[in-house]
């Protein structure tokens, strides 16, 4: 095996083609220097093959000699050789893995440098230059390669400007560098109790030791897990001749991007600074220049430099970010990639790539070239960019977008302040269907408790509202709370971001989340491609909605219909609870017909209005689901209160309702199907009052498409019960040729692998993939978001939180597994998914590889479901980039 590969290497595919065994930047390097003949210093590349195989089984065999081999090769390429006491060369050693990522080790600069050669170097260039570059390198190598605390050298370089009554660094004379470098090398002996090396052979072994080691390094593992990267690809290690910026007044370095990051817009941009190295330019020590600027100062770099921004562009056929160097009027390319870019910039690009002449960008890779994250940002108000916040706490994400406003802790209080006129936002220890109405208006939702699939996480991602939930570090205390020391009180400000879960005490600004006109062009792209062609399938975007609003919403946003139809939210308002009571409650049959009357009444008309918003659409209604006591006051309540106060007649009533309905773990209790089977005529009145609504709508021309969902099923058995509770209704209704069909949930494992027999009643399956995740997994997902799930992820035994993105090789088996044998009984059976994974791109690119027509998600998350399943429909779930 081959560990070391020079920049120049013929390989067999274009080197950007190997990032998997060169990392990125150093198949990029390879790149501009052999494909693209771009001024690079030379180099090479120590491979990720011999980053694994030292993790294994320590350093490789051979290894040595390859390196010994190629930097031979790069000596006489440069005329110097490392060491050399004459004239020394200096090389950089870079890391780079195949993504980058920031938490790897820092690069060395100025490698080969020892007693002798800065001799060499102060010979071949000047005193101050060559002891500046040494006592850089020591206490980088010191602080990089042998762990010691930078502080130690910070201090010394401040005493230094000391000495010399200097401020700042580059007017440090020589006499005092030099100084500086003994006593830099009296630190290393000091902390690694062996003297700095000298030979540059064991420096160089040392260096790449230490990028191998950093791959393991904890901020490196911490990113990888945050960012879903396999922590088994390794690092690759790149050696290679230094440039340098900071020569003289006629050199410099700089980072440029070939059109503008932030806006897209078709620019070059760019800073820099004259007479600096390396890092400089982030560190932010001194104030850069823009690109602009360049052009006066060296107007023929300049010029060069935009040459090869554009070649890079074409080459990549697509933005690249760069770090240049001038050294003595020199320009060398010393690293690109294809950049990062914001929503908007995404976008913009995306579109005048594939529109506009000279470039090859097919709608196909500008679809591909948008991701889920750049849609959100454009969607939501985010915290504006270079907002530096103090941030109170971080809890989890729940729903995107950013808020700001004053703090309130009860439903009543936000409404209250929203008459008033304020922006307000909800701060509770968790949410219930009781605060729905101060939710409803406030900016956004704050809790202490709960997880992503939390009744707050839930409802805002429902209404596109930012909400953090889980911050375990606020605790509420009547009109007040705290983070640590910090207090906030009612109507103090605070500022929290959903897609972060960063929460601030004061006003941060915020972007507008408004969408360029590129939006629409790139998801209508999208909508042509996920629609399939000849002989490729397509996938259907439909949205989770209960009432009319949110289905005119759902439209607008591009739905093809609604997913899933929760009934329980029509029984909930202020009006319909006290039916739903009475209905429970009844003693009579009389009682329970009038109550079911009543009810039927009130869901013809909300039926109505869905319809008539996705008319021509389909809409699947989901009959009663929640356990009944979920309508019911709690019993502790009205047990304290009775106990304190006595109870009226009807709350006496009540309580013993509650008590009877009371469940120990009401999630797998009396629901879904069961309801229908221990509570006659509950569903039959549901089906009436929808299709009563359908026919009125038919009678206005419209065209209502109803699909019936049984929840919760189990068996063939079950479901052939309730289809015909289901088609009784539909008969006793009595009007024909209504568009309707009849299915289930499948959430329930049973059910999925009792497919083939459920198919047999069942027109259609949706998987409710909540529930089918919380219980395959056995994981109560109230109970398990904040402490456990955040150790299973950790610990690496889950690689996502599986509520969020399907857990493929569990719950996916089986959502696989019910579509083979469903489509066995009935091959034409519509498959979809109104589970929260419908609207995430990880878990749609799966769906639609196992078979389903649609997914359904938030009537917000739709836009973004359109982008995934054109993705999907292109392969992004086969081919896989997987991390
Ligand atoms: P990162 O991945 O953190 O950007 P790099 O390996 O790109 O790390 O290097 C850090 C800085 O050092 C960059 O500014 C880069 O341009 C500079 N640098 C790296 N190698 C050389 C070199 N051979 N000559 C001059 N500057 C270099
Ligand atoms: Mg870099
Ligand atoms: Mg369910």
């Amino acid at each position: 095996m081959t560990y070391v590969f020079a920049f120049d290497h013929k390989h067999r595919k274009p080197p950007m083609s190997y990032k998997d065994l060169l990392g990125g930047k150093g198949a990029n390097l390879a790149e501009m220097t052999s494909v693209l003949g771009l001024p690079v210093p030379p180099g090479f590349t120590i491979s990720t093959d011999a980053c694994r195989d030292y993790m294994h089984g320590g350093w490789p065999d051979g290894l040595d000699a390859e390196i010994a081999k190629q930097r031979t090769k790069l000596e006489k390429a440069m005329g110097k050789k490392l060491g050399d006491a004459a004239d020394p060369l200096l090389v950089s050693v870079r890391s780079g893995a195949k993504f980058s990522m920031p938490g790897m080790m820092d690069t060395v600069l100025n490698l080969g440098l020892n007693d002798e050669s800065v001799e060499g170097l102060a010979k071949q260039t000047d005193e101050r230059f060559a002891y500046d570059s040494y006592r850089r390198f020591i206490s980088m190598y010191g602080r990089i390669v042998q762990n010691i605390d930078g502080e130690h050298f910070e201090q010394l370089l401040e005493n230094a400007k000391g000495w010399d009554g200097v401020t700042a660094d580059s007017d440090i004379s020589p006499d005092t560098l030099r100084k500086l470098c003994d006593r830099y090398k009296v630190i290393v002996e000091r902390e690694t109790g062996e003297p700095f090396p000298q030979d540059p052979t064991q420096q160089l072994k040392g260096a790449v030791e230490a990028v191998f080691k950093s791959w393991n390094g904890p901020r490196a593992i911490a990113y990888r897990n945050r960012e879903k990267i396999s922590h088994e690809l390794g690092t690759a290690v790149n050696v290679q001749a230094m440039v340098f910026g900071n020569r003289d007044e006629s050199s410099g370095t700089g980072v440029g991007f070939t059109r503008n990051p932030s806006t897209g817009e078709n620019l070059p941009y760019g800073d820099y600074l004259i007479n600096a190295q390396g890092e400089d330019v982030v560190a932010g020590i001194r104030n850069t220049e823009p690109l602009d600027a360049l052009k006066e100062q060296f107007p023929k770099i300049h010029k060069e430099l935009l040459g090869i921004f554009d070649r890079l562009e074409k080459h990549y056929q697509d933005m690249c970010d760069t770090e240049f160097t001038i050294e003595q009027g020199k320009l060398w390319m010393l690293q690109t990639r294809v950049g990062k870019r914001t929503g908007v910039a995404a976008l913009r690009m995306a579109v005048e790539m594939t529109t506009q002449r000279g470039w090859k960008i097919t709608k196909e890779e500008a679809v591909q070239r948008v991701t889920a994250d750049h849609l959100d940002s454009v969607l939501h108000p985010q915290f504006a960019a270079g907002t530096k916040a103090d941030v109170l706490t971080t809890a989890l994400a729940a729903s995107p977008g950013a808020a700001v406003g004053k703090v309130y802790f009860t439903a009543d209080d936000v409404v209250d302040a929203v008459e008033r006129g304020e922006a307000a936002i909800l701060v509770r220890n968790e949410t219930s269907p009781e605060d729905v109405h101060g939710m409803a208006v406030a900016e956004g939702i704050l809790t202490a408790k709960g997880g992503l699939v939390s009744h707050a996480a839930v409802v805002a991602r429902g209404w596109g509202k930012p909400a953090v939930v889980g911050a375990e570090q606020v605790k509420i205390n009547g009109k007040a709370f705290s983070v640590g020391d910090v207090v906030v009180r009612e109507g103090d400000v605070i500022s929290l971001d959903g897609s972060t879960g960063q929460v601030v005490v004061g006003a941060v600004d915020l972007t507008v989340g408004s969408t360029p006109p590129e939006f629409d062009t790139v998801l209508g792209w999208a909508d042509t491609i996920r629609a399939g062609a000849k002989g490729v399938r397509g996938l259907k975007v439909r949205a989770n909605a209960d009432n009319g609003p949110d289905a005119l919403r759902a439209r607008e946003f591009g739905a093809e219909g609604i997913g899933l139809c929760r009934t329980e939210h029509m029984f909930l308002g202020e009006d319909r609870l006290p039916i739903v009571r009475r209905m429970i409650l009844a003693q009579t049959d009389e009682e329970s017909h009038a109550a079911l009357e009543e009810l039927r009444e009130a869901q013809k008309a909300d039926f109505i209005e869905i319809l008539d918003a996705m008319d021509g659409l389909p809409v699947t209604v989901r009959l009663l689901d929640p356990p009944l006591h979920e309508f019911l006051p709690d019993v502790e309540e009205l047990a304290i209160k009775q106990a304190l106060h006595g109870l009226d007649v009807e709350e006496t009533a009540l309580l013993a309702a509650a008590r009877s309905w009371q469940e120990v773990n009401p999630m797998l209790g009396t629901r879904g199907v069961r309801l229908g089977v221990v509570k006659p005529g509950l569903y039959e009145m549901q089906v009436r009052a929808l299709m009563q609504a359908a026919a009125q709508l038919k009678k206005a021309k419209k065209h209502p498409v109803v699909e019936i969902m049984i929840p919760l099923t189990i068996s063939r058995e079950e479901m052939q019960l309730a289809r015909g509770w289901v088609e009784e209704a539909i008969a006793e209704v009595g009007v024909k040729n209504l568009d309707v069909t009849i299915g289930t949930m499948i959430e329930v494992p049973r059910a999925a692998l009792r497919a083939e027999g459920v198919a047999e009643f069942a027109d259609f399956f949706s998987f409710g993939t909540n529930d089918l995740t919380q219980m395959t997994l056995g994981f109560s997902r109230d109970d398990i978001e904040g402490r456990i799930m955040t150790s299973y992820v950790e610990h690496g035994l889950l690689k996502t939180n599986p509520f969020e993105t399907l857990d493929q090789q569990g719950v996916g088996e089986l959502v696989k597994l019910a579509a083979q044998r469903g489509r066995l009984t009935k091959p034409d059976l519509k498959l979809g998914v109104c589970g929260e994974h419908g609207g995430d791109p990880e878990s749609i690119y799966f769906l639609y590889d196992v078979g389903l027509d649609y997914v359904s998600c938030s009537p917000f998350r739709v836009p973004i479901a359109r982008l995934a399943a054109a993705q999907a429909v292109l392969g992004a779930g086969a081919s896989g980039d997987t991390r």
